[in-house]
């Protein structure tokens, strides 16, 4: 006997639909409330999962984008290639949209950044080109390597994420649809770091559409321009992050009439004393950006009841896993080499 299963069409029946395609597990994440920033903030704070996406971060919704605007274009054709420079996430995303649909994937990263970002976009079946780290201005930057790249390869697209505005698109029509839904059109406030810029701006466009006074606000890592930007209209960095993915140093083609009432800066210690509390007291293992995020959210809900707002709810984005970042985040030495301080449990051996 098959015990605790229910009768089919009994009213237990998961009511989670079958999908038709693996592309379609792509967004409709869920939407946790997180205990620790809420009690911190004094209202709700919101965390959106995006590590449920199969390339397990919040870039697979561009990327799927990117490539469906291509095709519409007509510039992508059937066995076309991507070629895109990116931090890792993207390329990710990117290698998993094309593999589906049968084009082929060349990423361009920065040689910095996670090993396991690496691993998993050659896992995928993508050809990776590292190259050294440098200012956007230098000729060798990994985002004009990968634009040149796509340019001497016949029958390949760039798919130039920073300023390709099918990134934030995704975001106008999922994300930001999604959290509303979700929240039964109540959020008050909504916030976020920029890499390309695509989800603030995406997000914040559309959560503006359906309420012009939720409240959208930056948040900055140290190291990015944008603080400065949208509080003194000076792109100007200051300090410095080891966040993968995040920290943008000019007004991109996403940024671009992005809707940001308010910004705050948030140092690489306080986002990873988020991930800290969040792995150990809930169970949820983050990236630094999600840290950064929850920071930046907790901040936002402060505002937001200083300023006498009832009960608001602030919503911000869980971007990706921390199992893509066991060799640094998550590694003791690595940690010590960059004058972090090391989680307790990681310290003991534990
Ligand atoms: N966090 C991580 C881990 C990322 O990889 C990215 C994308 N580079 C972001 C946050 C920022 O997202 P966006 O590019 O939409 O600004």
């Amino acid at each position: 006997m098959r015990v605790g299963l229910a009768p089919p069409n009994s009213p237990n029946m998961t009511s989670i639909p079958v999908r038709e395609h693996t592309l379609d597990l792509i967004g409709n994440t869920p939407l946790v409330r997180l205990e620790g920033a809420s009690a911190e903030a004094g209202c709700d704070i919101y965390g959106k999962c995006e590590f449920t996406n199969p390339g397990a971060s919040v870039k697979d919704r561009a990327a799927l984008y990117i490539i469906r605007d291509a095709e519409a274009r007509g510039e992508l054709k059937p066995g076309g290639t991507v070629v895109e420079g990116t931090a890792g996430n993207t390329g990710i995303g990117i290698a998993l949209v094309a593999n589906a649909l049968g084009y082929r994937t060349i990423i361009v990263m920065p040689d910095n950044q996670s090993q396991e970002k690496m691993q998993t976009i050659r896992a995928l079946g993508a050809e990776l080109v590292t190259v050294p780290p440098t200012k956007y201005a230098d000729c060798n930057h990994f985002q004009h390597v990968s634009r040149r790249m796509a340019e001497e390869i016949d029958g390949a697209i760039w798919a130039g994420q920073f300023d390709n505005t099918a990134n934030r698109k995704a975001h106008i029509e999922t994300t930001a649809k999604e959290l509303w839904e979700q929240l039964e059109g109540r959020i008050d406030g909504f916030t976020c770091a920029a890499g390309t810029g695509g989800t603030i701006a995406g997000v914040g466009m559309g959560l503006k559409e359906f309420d012009e006074n939720v409240t959208i606000a930056l948040t900055d890592p140290h190291g990015a321009a944008l603080y400065n930007y949208f509080a003194h209209g000076e792109l100007k960095a200051e300090g410095s992050s080891v966040a993968e993915g995040i920290g943008q140093g000019r007004i991109t083609g996403n940024l671009e009439g992005a809707p940001i009432d308010t910004q705050f800066r948030v140092s690489d210690e306080e986002g990873l004393s988020w991930v800290e509390r969040l792995l150990r007291e809930e169970g949820l293992s983050l990236g630094l950006s999600s840290g950064i995020n929850v920071a930046g959210a907790v901040a936002l809900g402060k505002q937001l009841v200083a300023e006498g707002r009832d009960n608001p709810r602030v919503a911000t984005i869980l971007c990706d896993t921390g199992f893509r970042y066991l060799s640094t985040l998550y590694n003791p030495e690595w940690l010590k080499a960059k004058g972090l301080p090391v989680f307790d449990w990681l310290q003991s051996g534990d």
